[in-house]
């Protein structure tokens, strides 16, 4: 859309942790930029001015009876090269599911070719799925890497990429990782030149993420390097952290301490690293998180097959640490952030009550582990926006115009009006799927 716009019709999003917003018939008014510069509800004096301003103008899209809009979802990690294998090999522990099925995948990117069917297909399907931010791993060669970043940008998915860092002969195959250390380096430091040469040709922008896969597969030498990086260009960093049992042991006994400490002793915890799964996160950890404000990717799925183990959500949150959601394609299954949230709210139940009928009720669980839908939508919208530091997850002035629009009369029954405005919001997160979702906007352009 070029000019300024407006849309009429009913929005939820998340104001607060626990505080789920309904606008009824709602006007959202959106700059050339594509950033929402007003809100109107139908009781404010300047709604039918306003209104027919558009109106006049032609610049007034008006949502039909059972279309609602909702935040576009931001997900905080997934593996694109890992789609065509999606819903595969979940069965298999971790290192073998890693070395058998997902290195030979990811290597294969180098034909280009591939590169660009897979990667077309994923931006598409997240987008429909309404993911409007999504945070990439890509692989570990670069040039296929920045092909992903560009494809983002052309089909108007707000991107942020990581060339993948895996140097370490002892740990990674010889056909698939870093040629060296300093290579691993000075790959990933001209793919972030790379990437912010041409960050700036697309409305929404695309991002340069530095990724290394996780310390196990790096050296101490690679960890330093990209610690150098992320101080010198402050640009964003992902990685996996305390993951499962057997890798958050073998940190421990490289380093004496867990992920998280390692990980800031190398410069790579900052206010702008996401941390993917996070699940077996000490004490010491998670205030060391909340005081260099850095955030977690909460994969519910993926941490069902390989974390054996429930993130302890609540608790982490109280004591600071920011969580958005995750589909983790492909330890996930689901591209559907929609599914995330509600394995999110499944998992803590089961974690707060326990999970073991041999155990005597009250003591199976870990007491005030649950969390509600209300929370699982504010990770999926403001928690990631939040670990990005990016305007996006609210439908709020000075917010970007990312949105999806869903069509709730279809799916959903709706037979016996709702008791209160968020059992529809409920409803729609519960039971919503790609195909009622009808439209999906990324910094004001139609984007599905
Ligand atoms: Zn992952």
């Amino acid at each position: 859309m070029s000019g300024k716009w407006a849309v009429q019709g009913t929005a939820f999003y998340s104001a607060d942790w626990d505080k789920a917003v309904c606008i009824k018939n709602g006007l959202f008014c959106i700059d050339e930029k594509g950033f929402i510069e007003g809100v109107y509800k139908e009781e404010d004096k300047a709604y039918k001015t306003v209104r027919e301003k558009y109106l006049a103008d032609g610049c007034l899209k008006i949502l039909g009876e059972t279309e609602a809009m909702l935040p576009g979802f931001v997900d905080l990690h997934l593996h694109a090269p890992q789609w065509p294998q999606a819903g595969t090999a979940l069965d298999r522990p971790l290192e073998v599911w890693l070395g058998e099925y997902t290195f030979p995948l990811e290597a294969k990117y180098r034909d280009l070719e591939f590169a660009y069917k897979v990667y077309q297909d994923v931006v598409k399907t997240t987008l429909s799925h309404g993911t409007t931010t999504a945070l990439y791993f890509a692989t570990v060669d670069r040039e296929p890497s920045v092909l992903l970043a560009r494809l983002c940008g052309e089909l108007g998915q707000r991107g942020l990429v990581g060339k993948v860092v895996m140097d370490d002969p002892a740990a990674n195959p010889g056909f698939y990782r870093d040629a060296s250390w300093e290579d691993g380096v000075k790959e990933t430091e001209r793919f972030i030149d790379e990437v912010l040469e041409f960050q700036d040709s697309f409305k929404q922008r695309v991002y340069p993420v530095i990724t290394p896969r996780f310390i196990p597969s790096c050296t101490d030498e690679s960890l330093k390097g990209l610690g150098k990086l992320a101080g010198k260009y402050g640009v964003h960093v992902q990685t996996h952290c305390s993951e499962s049992d057997w890798e958050h042991q073998l940190v421990k006994e490289r380093y004496g301490v867990n992920d998280a400490q390692a990980l800031n002793r190398f410069g790579l915890l900052t206010d702008k690293t996401v941390l993917a799964h996070a699940v077996f996160l000490e004490m010491e950890d998670v205030k060391l998180l909340a005081e260099k404000k850095a955030s977690i990717a909460h994969s519910p799925l993926s941490n069902a097959y390989f974390a054996g183990s429930v993130l302890p959500f609540r608790e982490f949150r109280d004591q600071g640490v920011n969580i958005g959601m995750a589909t983790d394609i492909s330890g996930g299954y689901s591209p559907s952030l929609y599914h995330a949230q509600r394995q999110a709210v499944i998992s803590s139940r089961m974690l707060n009550e326990g999970a073991d009928p041999g155990l005597p009720a009250g003591s199976r669980g870990r007491k005030d582990s649950a969390i509600a839908l209300n929370h699982a939508f504010y990770a999926a919208t403001v928690g990631g926006g939040t670990a990005l530091g990016l305007k996006v997850g609210k439908l709020e002035k000075g917010y970007s115009f990312d949105v999806q629009i869903v069509d709730y009369g279809e799916g959903i029954p709706r037979f016996c009006p709702e008791k209160r405005e968020e059992d529809l919001l409920h409803k729609i997160l519960l039971l919503t799927e790609s195909r009622s979702i009808k439209e999906v906007w990324v910094q004001g352009e139609k984007v599905k």
